[in-house]
C-alpha cells in the first residue's frame, strides 16, 4: 500500500526511465545507468566530474618541481646507502618521508594522482645511477669485493623500493585526509 504513495521520479538524463535513485550530492533523480557508485554513495556524472576536478589541482610546473626534487634527493640518498649499509632499512623510510615533505612544501595543497606517481617514479629513477654503477662497473671491470658489491646492490634495492612507496603513499595520504 505504501508503494502507491511513493512518488516516481524520472532520470534527469533519460526522461522516460523511472527511478528511485537520487544523486546524494545534488539530489537529482538518476537511473541505474547514470548512477556512479562512489565511496560515499550514488552520484550523477556531473557531480563525479566536478569532484574529480577538485582532486586534480596540480599545475604543470608542480610536475617539474616534484620530479626534480624526487630525482635529486633520491640520488643523494642513494649515495648515502653505500656508507650506511644495513641502516638503510631504518633510514630509507625517513628519506622517503623527507622527499615527500619537500615536494609537499613546493606544491602546497595542489594534488593529482599522476603527480604522485610521477614523483614516486622519479624517486625510483634517482637511485639508478648509483645502482648501475654498483652493478655494471664490477661486471665490466671485474674488480672489487664481489660480496660487498652484492650487499650494496641489496641495500640500494631496498632503498629504491622503500622510498618509492613512501613518497607515493605519503603524498597521496594528504589527499585522503583532506
Ligand atoms: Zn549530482
Ligand atoms: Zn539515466
Amino acid at each position: 500500500m505504501t508503494q502507491t504513495t511513493e512518488t516516481t521520479f524520472y532520470c534527469a538524463n533519460h526522461p522516460d526511465t523511472p527511478t528511485t535513485l537520487r544523486c546524494n550530492r545534488c539530489e537529482k533523480p538518476i537511473c541505474a545507468k547514470c548512477a556512479v557508485l562512489t565511496p560515499t554513495g550514488y552520484r550523477c556524472n556531473e557531480c563525479v566530474r566536478s569532484q574529480q576536478k577538485v582532486f586534480n589541482t596540480a599545475l604543470w610546473y608542480d610536475y617539474i618541481f616534484a620530479v626534480l626534487i624526487a630525482l635529486v634527493l633520491s640520488y643523494i640518498g642513494s649515495r648515502f646507502v653505500l656508507f650506511i649499509g644495513f641502516f638503510t632499512i631504518l633510514l630509507a623510510p625517513v628519506a622517503g618521508f623527507g622527499i615527500a615533505e619537500a615536494i609537499r612544501a613546493v606544491v602546497h595543497r595542489r594534488r593529482s594522482k599522476q603527480l604522485f606517481l610521477a614523483a614516486a617514479a622519479a624517486a625510483a629513477i634517482g637511485c639508478l645511477p648509483v645502482l648501475f654503477s654498483r652493478v655494471l662497473l664490477p661486471l665490466l671491470f671485474g674488480r672489487g669485493g664481489l660480496i660487498f658489491q652484492l650487499l650494496d646492490v641489496l641495500w640500494l634495492g631496498i632503498y629504491a623500493v622503500t622510498i618509492t612507496s613512501t613518497v607515493f603513499y605519503r603524498l597521496s595520504g594528504i589527499q585522503v585526509r583532506r
